[in-house]
């Protein structure tokens, strides 16, 4: 069987590309491949049965040249360190792209939240930030929600991380709006892909109109893309959860969709659809697909089936180097995670901004700052692609690497 290589192999590929084609030296090379610090820790904690389990906790601060380090923590099985340490990489390149003042980290603990209470989860996450305060902090690293956690999380974390250093909204972003969360924070990381979506698509010479989409995941992510791309006009015709596809090739009623998922159904109960099987989604005839759920879901072993023309990585890493490679050949046009769901940093940043600043901002200012943000990362990130008639993650990592070594220059970081 076709094996793909690692998130971190991959990773690290994509920095090298770059370092190449900038003509970096190894020196730098270094510095910007190997994470500035790294916690492994272990977490013990009273499960409701009155047993004590201990899990594993990760912070992986992979680079701070342009800013606090700025990531997720994601509560997940395969959360270990070699995969948080490749999804803390990634903030450092997003983040640079995005031109918003942070670095790049990420947070893991190697759990299912699904099979933990409520209260087990509050305990866990209080003992992971006392473990981490230390190398937490408002100027220092900013943890945000990923997979497996929500605002209320955020929510324990400020908690926290308040009865030792005094309230301090800073410290996370991604957290209810009645602590500081920010409004559109929620939704800008699918907003943010469908803005960049929709460049792409007009691009290839169409219209959000004229255009077909096929989204898997509905989730923060894929239903915010999917609704802000049905707003544009754009037809949806496929989308997942985790139990299922559906589709329609007349389109999908996406507010209808929204509303079942938010009373508890899954996208299978909706009805006026054909029920697909979910790997099917990824192959279907539609002009762009937006993989908004987990990784690696393109590899090898499906990549050469992929029938749309442009693919906008809502999730990060849904497509493994080895079938990135196929697919450019295809000469499908792919917008990288680093620049497609960057809305959710840009949108942080600006909780972050508003927290610092102990002033609020409308949404309609949070949504006209995130599509300028976006838009600007796309107009940088394209423009590089059309000078070196590279591929978008090629440019994209490009731009971002050039930004990060320069950074780490001017401030003579090598001791
Ligand atoms: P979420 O938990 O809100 O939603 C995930 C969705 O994917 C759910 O609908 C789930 O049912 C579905 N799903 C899971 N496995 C699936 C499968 N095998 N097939 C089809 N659907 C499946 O998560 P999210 O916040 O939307 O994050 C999704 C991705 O986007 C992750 O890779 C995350 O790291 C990335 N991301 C999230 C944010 C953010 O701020 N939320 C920002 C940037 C990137």
């Amino acid at each position: 069987m076709a094996h793909d290589s690692s998130m971190l192999d991959g990773t690290i590929a994509s920095i090298d590309a770059a370092v190449r084609s900038l003509g970096l030296e190894d020196d730098m090379r270094q510095v910007l491949v190997e994470p500035w610090r790294e916690i492994q820790v272990g977490l013990p904690v009273r499960m409701d049965d009155g047993k004590v389990r201990v899990f594993h906790g990760y912070r992986s601060q992979h680079n701070a040249a342009r800013g606090p380090y700025k990531g997720g923590i994601r509560y997940h099985p395969n959360a270990d360190l070699d995969h948080t340490r490749a999804l803390g990489m990634l903030m450092t390149w997003k983040t640079a792209l995005a031109d918003v003042p942070f670095g790049g980290a990420k947070g893991g603990v190697i759990v299912d939240p699904r099979k933990l209470s409520t209260s087990e989860l509050n305990r866990l996450t209080r003992r992971y930030t006392m473990s981490m305060h230390h190398v937490l902090g408002v100027n220092r690293d900013i943890p945000a929600p990923d997979l497996g956690t929500n605002a209320q999380t955020m929510a324990w974390i400020m908690d926290a991380y308040g009865s030792i250093h005094g309230h301090t909204p800073g410290i996370v972003t991604g957290k209810p709006i009645e602590l500081g969360g920010s409004l559109g924070r929620a939704e800008a990381p699918g907003r943010g892909a469908a803005v960049i979506g929709c460049r792409a698509i007009v691009d290839s010479g169409s219209t959000p109109g004229a255009s077909t989409v096929a989204v898997q995941g509905f989730g923060a992510v894929g239903a915010s893309a999917a609704r802000t791309l049905f707003d544009d006009g754009a037809k949806i015709i496929a989308v997942s959860d985790v139990d299922g596809a559906i589709l329609n090739t007349s389109g999908l009623d996406i507010p209808a969709l929204e509303r079942l998922v938010s009373e508890g159904g899954t996208v299978s109960d909706y009805a006026d659809a054909d029920a697909l099987d979910n790997d099917a989604l990824l192959l279907l005839d539609c002009d762009v697909l937006i993989p908004a759920a987990i990784e690696d879901v393109i590899s090898v072993q499906n990549a050469s089936d992929v029938r749309a023309g442009i693919i906008v990585e809502g999730a990060n890493r849904p497509i493994t180097s080895d079938a990135d490679e196929i697919l450019v050949e295809a000469g499908i046009n792919i917008i990288p995670d680093i620049l497609a769901n960057a809305g959710g940093v840009v949108a942080s940043y600006f909780e972050w901004a508003q927290n610092v600043q102990v002033f609020n901002w409308e949404l309609e200012r949070v949504n006209r700052e995130l599509d300028k943000k976006m838009n600007e990362a796309y107009d940088v990130t394209k423009a590089r692609a059309d000078k070196n008639g590279s591929s978008m993650r090629k440019a994209a990592f490009d731009v971002a690497v050039s930004r990060v070594a320069e950074t780490i220059k001017i401030r003579s970081y090598v001791g």
